[in-house]
């Protein structure tokens, strides 16, 4: 069994990245710039936004953090993304979701100019991934796709089973791994909650990748061996024995899947810091693409 390891794959892509952020600034190019919009203060999505601003840092780049009120009104929400987009010195931006519920989250994501949608939810974006255009590819599929090429899995031609069909990651991840492209032209099905005799689906799988937010779900006996497996996957799982009061779940069970399989993704230490990873690679193609 194979270990992917997204903690170090991210760290030697944060590398890369501040390699060519030290070539723009030695050239006397603009140094690369993100922002982030939270609204509210709920605990997971501050540590995901911190986590953004550090990796900006770490990289070289520039960040601007704008904070808003969990009751801030739709309308200034959207001043706010409006002067994101004109301002010139901001090449990406992204709005942390999810949004409270008095705001409609899709109505947000479309104001987003597509030119600095490093997060790739606006409709211009998703269109031209789909037809395989030049585009932001969303941070966590583009990740898992990274994570894929560097450890060499071989995807052409395999069964590949998508459990979550969300616009952020299962949807994304589906289209992309049928497509002609490297980590791609695989032969893929897609799983939701609606889906029946799952464990049927997922025996048949060279690779799985679960992505629908239920701690444990997969487990050994769902599985073939020799299987791929891509846990995206993050819950927090109340654990009073935990500093912190909870401990961090996938959607895999590690224990009893890892044996099985040839290559596999740990929580934490997976997907999620590719997922940081791939935005700073967004938010450096959106400064080259300006200069
Ligand atoms: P979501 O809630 O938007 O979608 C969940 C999907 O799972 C839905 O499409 C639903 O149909 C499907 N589903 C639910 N129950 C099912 C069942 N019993 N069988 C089969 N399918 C079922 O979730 P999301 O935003 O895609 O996130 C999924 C998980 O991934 C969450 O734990 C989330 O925290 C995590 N996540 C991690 C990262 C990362 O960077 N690692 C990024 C995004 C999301």
């Amino acid at each position: 069994m194979v270990l992917l390891d997204g903690k170090k794959t991210s760290e030697d892509l944060k590398i890369e990245i501040a390699k060519a952020v030290t070539k723009l600034k030695s050239e006397g190019k603009k140094t690369p710039h993100l922002a982030a919009i939270l609204v509210g203060s709920d605990g997971a999505s501050m540590t995901y936004v911190n986590g953004k601003v550090k990796a900006c840092e770490r990289v070289g780049f520039n960040s601007t953090l704008v904070e808003l009120p969990k009751d801030t009104t739709e309308e200034i929400l959207l001043e706010n993304i409006e002067r994101l987009n004109n301002d010139d010195d901001i090449d990406g931006f992204i709005v942390q979701l999810p949004l409270p519920k008095h705001i409609d989250e899709q109505k947000v994501l479309m104001v987003i100019n597509p030119d600095k949608d490093v997060d790739g939810f606006h409709p211009t974006n998703v269109g031209r991934m789909t037809l395989d255009l030049p585009c932001y590819l969303p941070a966590t599929p583009f990740g898992i796709l990274e994570l894929l090429e560097r450890y060499k899995v071989e995807t052409s031609g395999k069964d590949v089973v998508v459990i979550g069909r969300s616009h952020i990651v299962g949807r994304p991840m589906s289209i992309l791994m049928s497509q002609k492209r490297a980590a791609g032209n695989a032969t893929v099905t897609v799983a939701h909650s609606r889906s029946k005799n799952l464990k049927e689906v997922t025996l048949k799988a060279d690779i799985i990748v679960a992505a629908l937010g239920i701690p444990e779900f997969l487990t050994g006996d769902m599985v073939k061996d020799g299987v791929t497996i891509i846990d995206v996957g993050i819950t927090r799982v109340p654990d009073e024995t935990r500093k912190r009061g909870y401990r961090l779940a996938g959607d895999v069970h590690f224990e009893s899947v890892s044996p099985k399989s040839a290559f596999i993704t740990p929580v934490p230490g997976g997907v999620g810091p590719m997922t940081i990873a791939m935005l700073m690679k967004n938010t450096l193609l959106a400064c080259q693409r300006k200069s």
